[in-house]
């Protein structure tokens, strides 16, 4: 029993209730708004009753006049941004100070809190596994009525620390599942004039209520602008109606967008600045739309591509029983079991050149490798331990029936899968096509991949360096990765460090690939306008993964005119672009292309010469020289210089020493992982 004496208890232990009372947004002639009276009681009361019997305790957000907000006895918090930054600074306040694993929030302004707002909304949440669940009456959302896994504030934190302020852009960047609450769209009135404040104490303008919390959810996700003005309230204007549409597009687009999302939400480690090398793999995988389209072409222009269909096989191979051996065809029925038998040869059958007739009893035929089995014989006694006499063929003991015969379909049968869609042609399969006739096969189109380098400080080939620039190596490291992988490759060039030139480059890049590379420009001092480009251009995060060489990394989707584009954004130093291609760009092509199955390279255990220094805490690729020694053992011991600009290390070496997160330095004879180059392309 609750505080309201409900029959049913809807206090949620494991959630604080956040009161939004900061904020511009929330004064009413000069007044906070939680103070107005409203009913004989101050609206922030009306909020705190409603709220309090639904969770495990409360918080207030405020940013000035908290000794007025200590009557509940609860903590009252300020925004840790300053300037008023809006609902987005108190919900990071509240959600840093709570320690329950749900962070809940109301205004302070809407004094009818639905009494089943908490239990409403955590059960969607948790049926949609979504990372926020918000309030919606009548299709539009409530964005101040939301439910919220505490485990979103650092994602929280870094969207203020990056400037992000408008609770749009940060739903957008989250999955969030919209709550209907249709069946009480009154009790999400605010209250916004002092006139409408006088209306709902007349007990006559809820309708009135409504059209102001209607224009406010249009604006109260804009920390920028103030609330809707009164004149605007009776006619909502048109910039509210435009505001609203663009509030439920970018929700419609939220399913799209929110995938990303959802995957790290459901990671208990997920930590964006320090993400282990596995779970930036499990990331990228589960974000991974193949392509599905097919072409027909030639056999031989099949080799390295990806197989469109299931092969099922047409006929027998081989088509007839036939013999394994060079020898003599003979009925196993005919042969003494102790001792030699005599049999009359009856004539012979090669490959091409069957015996016609039909093996009688005692009778046996010469029969040579590939020849069909006569008609009779069901056993082939090799050449070698037969003696022959004119037609007189003495046959030794011991012969197991069937040996040395080949079964009709024994390699392929009528009717039976041979080869299955997302296998990779390599020669072997070309010639299991061949051998069912078949001259044409589908395949997968080839993926598009467009890669551009970024800096200002890159110079192209063949241009005189200017003091202060470098070559740019990594689009020709790239174009061969790409080009060995088999991709089709879209070479975009050097795009300059600068929003206007690389916001077309992505453009164009979404436009026309399945996939984006880029090089460069992810690292710290860099990232913020691009993380702010990337965002409006999609769904992207990035990341400092816990390894050497390769740490930032960025990886998602942009989208451009409809088309969709998966995007890897690498650093910009020359070795870790090949370490973070190898690692996680190669496998996440691969399924891309269509490919299905395992295709991760194999890691082998082998003794390292020398000592490596490794501290725990991220995965290392060490650049390895394996060599044989003088007993024929294999040995692997590091190239020289590791730098991640030593793009010499991967000329000189020839596989990976993969040091694991957990592992410490390695003294010289210990066992190491190594991945071999041949193998990544
Ligand atoms: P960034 O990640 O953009 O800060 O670049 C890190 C380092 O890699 C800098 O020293 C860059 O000059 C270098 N770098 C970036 N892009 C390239 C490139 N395409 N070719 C060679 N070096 C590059
Ligand atoms: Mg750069």
């Amino acid at each position: 029993m609750n505080a309201k004496g409900l029959d049913t208890d809807r206090s949620n232990g494991e959630v604080t209730g956040l009161i939004l009372a900061g904020g511009q947004g929330r004064r009413m002639g000069g007044v906070d708004k939680g103070l107005q009276m409203f009913r004989g009681k101050r609206l922030i009361d009306h909020v705190y009753e409603r709220l309090a019997p639904q969770v495990g305790g409360v918080i207030i957000n405020a940013n000035q006049n908290h000794d007025a907000y200590k009557t509940f006895g609860v903590r009252v918090v300020s925004d840790a941004i300053g300037n008023f930054a809006g609902p987005l600074a108190g919900l990071h306040a509240g959600m840093s100070v709570s320690r329950r694993p749900y962070v809940a929030t109301v205004p302070c302004d809407s004094p009818f809190v639905p009494e089943d707002l908490i239990e409403r909304l955590m059960a969607r949440l948790n049926e949609s596994g979504a990372a926020i669940a918000v309030a919606a009456t009548r299709g539009r959302p409530e964005p101040v009525f939301c439910l919220v896994r505490r485990s979103v504030l650092e994602h929280l934190t870094n969207f203020l620390k990056s400037g992000g302020r408008k609770v749009y852009d940060w739903y957008a960047s989250l999955a969030v599942v919209v709550v209907d609450f249709d069946d009480q769209a009154e009790a999400f009135s605010n209250i916004n004039t002092r006139e409408q404040l006088l209306n709902l104490e007349a007990g006559m303008a809820v309708a009135s209520a409504t059209i102001g919390a209607m224009a406010g959810a249009a604006t109260a996700f804009d920390a920028d602008k103030p609330r809707a003005a009164p004149a605007a309230l009776a006619q909502p204007d048109l910039h509210d109606a435009l505001a609203r549409t663009e509030l439920r597009d970018t929700l419609a687009r939220t399913d799209l967008r929110d995938t990303l999302a959802r995957v790290v939400s459901c990671m208990d480690d997920y930590d964006p600045n320090a993400l282990k090398v596995e779970r930036a793999r499990e990331v990228i995988r589960s974000l991974l739309t193949p392509i599905a389209a097919n072409e027909r072409v030639a056999v031989r222009s099949a080799l390295g591509r990806v197989l469109g269909e299931d092969v099922i096989s047409t006929l027998d191979v081989p088509a007839h029983d036939n013999s394994a051996m060079d020898g003599y065809a003979v009925r196993h029925a005919d042969l003494n079991g102790s001792g030699e038998t005599v049999l009359r040869l009856a004539g012979s059958a090669f490959a091409g050149k069957p015996f016609d007739g039909k093996l009688g009893q005692g009778e046996c035929v010469r029969i040579m490798t590939g020849a069909v089995m006569p008609h009779g014989a069901d056993t082939v006694v090799i050449q070698e331990i037969v003696q022959a006499e004119a037609d007189q063929v003495r046959i030794p003991a011991g012969q197991k029936q069937g040996q040395n015969r080949r079964i009709a379909g024994e390699d392929l049968a009528a009717g039976k899968p041979v080869l299955t869609a997302g296998q990779q042609i390599g020669p072997a399969e070309l010639g299991l096509i061949a051998s069912l006739g078949l001259a044409e096969i589908a395949v997968r189109r080839r993926l598009r991949v467009a890669f551009f380098s970024t800096g200002d400080e890159l110079a192209s080939v063949g241009a005189a360096l200017k003091p202060g620039e470098v070559y740019d190596s990594n689009r020709y490291t790239l174009y061969g990765m790409l080009s060995r992988l088999g991709c089709d490759i879209i070479d975009m060039g050097v795009v300059r460090d600068d929003p206007d030139s690389l916001e077309h480059a992505l453009k164009t890049a979404a436009s026309a690939a399945d996939a984006i590379i880029t090089s460069g420009g992810v690292s710290v001092g860099e990232a913020d306008f691009i993380r702010e480009l990337l965002g409006r251009l999609g769904e992207v995060v990035f990341w400092k993964i816990a390894m050497k060489p390769g740490r930032p990394m960025a990886f998602g989707k942009i989208a451009h005119l409809g088309k969709e584009a998966h995007f890897f954004g690498l650093p910009g130093n020359p070795v870790a672009v090949m370490v973070t291609f190898y690692q996680f760009v190669r496998d996440a092509l691969l399924a891309l292309s269509g490919r299905s199955g395992d295709f991760v390279l194999p890691l082998l255990q082998v003794r390292c010469t020398s000592g490596i220094k490794k501290g725990p805490g991220r995965t290392e690729f060490q650049r390895g020289l394996l060599t044989r020694d003088s007993e024929g053992r294999w040995n692997v011991r590091p190239t020289g210089a590791q730098g991640s600009g030593v793009l010499r290390s991967m000329s000189e070496a020839n596989c990976f020493i993969v040091l694991e997160h957990e592992r410490g330095s390695v003294n010289p004879g210990e066992m190491v992982q190594v991945q071999l180059f041949d193998g990544l392309v």
